[in-house]
């Protein structure tokens, strides 16, 4: 599944032409104050394992995009406790995924900003007075930009399972199908609630993405997107999740549509189209892109992944300033990143 074209890739992914082709937006949610939640409140019912307010209970806060990932404003009214908790193991894990990129932007998650240890080689990146701070541990994990622009890092992850952060993610999206569409993503409502791949139904579960190394920081906001023609003879899928925060941008097929399982498409033809920018999206306007690095990242596997490397670049408005001890640079401040 999801192999990506090759073709003139960089330009699709600044101008997403193809995409816009096959693709039209559904829904598009930005996590910010005020926004309207998912659901009705004054018809309960589960997304995710059906029942209503009779036979399951309503009272915690459900967020569409998980607080690990910065996630505060948009509710979903429709998914219960008890799976609202099921589904915690999954934000746990993409916590994790995300690593030391959560506490370098400054992402708030339930208890504020996270603060990263390596404790191989003492590397912490913490937030301190409204700053964020890197205390490097050794020259080869935490290094400068020769004009002190901007900091590279290679740090390793917190253990975690792929399959859960996976569908952490893919969960935003499933979330966001409309109700009279359920029927056609029966299979994923009961791939969420599993905690592992489907006996006999396994899919690959990639997750593209693209890190925007400059000056500019995504809103958290969820695109999705829906193939205009549900019956065109390709091999795009019919559901794309575009998912925003930070400097990261995530893009992934909303797995098991019932006409891609009949077919056996989402065992082995699908084609993900490279990724629009859609930077146009973002409040101050198109974005000057001048540097970023794209990959895909097989999340299918339920085996536990014990210290992956993850590589960060991360580009500053002002030169990283030494504080305090000669390893501690201040990389940016944190209200630059957050402005709530
Ligand atoms: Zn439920």
């Amino acid at each position: 599944m999801n192999q990506l074209i090759e073709y003139n890739l960089r330009e699709e992914q600044e101008k997403g032409t193809k995409f816009r082709e096959v693709y039209q937006l559904q829904t598009h949610l930005v996590d910010e104050p005020g926004v309207d939640p998912l659901g009705n409140k004054n018809r309960r019912i589960c997304r995710y394992c059906l029942r209503g307010a009779d036979s399951t209970r309503f009272k915690d806060d459900a967020h569409v995009i998980p607080q690990a990932i910065g996630g505060q404003h948009i509710l979903d009214l429709w998914e219960c406790d008890d799976c609202n908790h099921r589904f915690s193991k999954y934000e746990t894990a993409l916590a994790a995924y995300a690593g030391a990129l959560r506490s370098l932007t400054g992402t708030r998650g339930a208890n504020g900003i996270p603060t990263y240890k390596n404790p191989a080689d003492g590397t912490v990146i913490r937030s301190a007075d409204n700053k964020i701070v890197v205390r490097a541990g050794s020259d080869e994990s935490a290094y400068m930009t020769e004009d002190r622009s901007g900091i590279r890092l290679e740090l390793p992850r917190e253990s975690y399972v792929p399959l859960r952060a996976f569908k952490s993610i893919a969960r935003i999206g499933y979330a966001m199908i409309r109700e009279d569409e359920w029927g056609d993503f029966e299979e994923t409502r009961k791939w969420l609630l599993q905690d592992g791949q489907r006996e006999g139904r396994s899919i690959s579960c990639i997750l593209f993405w693209i890190s925007v190394s400059t000056k500019t920081k995504f809103r958290r906001e969820a695109s999705l997107y829906t193939k205009k023609n549900r019956f065109a003879p390709d091999s795009y899928p019919y559901k794309v999740l575009v998912l925003r925060y930070g400097i990261m941008q995530y893009q992934l097929a909303i797995p098991y549509f019932a006409d891609e399982v009949l077919l056996g498409a989402s065992s082995t033809h699908l084609t993900m189209l490279p990724f629009p920018l859609l930077f146009e999206t973002q409040p101050d306007g198109p974005v000057d892109i001048d540097s970023y690095v794209t990959g895909r990242d097989d999340l299918t596997s339920m085996d536990k992944k014990k210290g992956e490397i993850q590589r960060l670049s991360y580009d500053s408005d002002q030169p990283a300033a030494r504080v305090d001890q000669p390893a501690d640079l201040v990389v940016h401040n944190v209200d630059e990143s957050n402005p709530e």
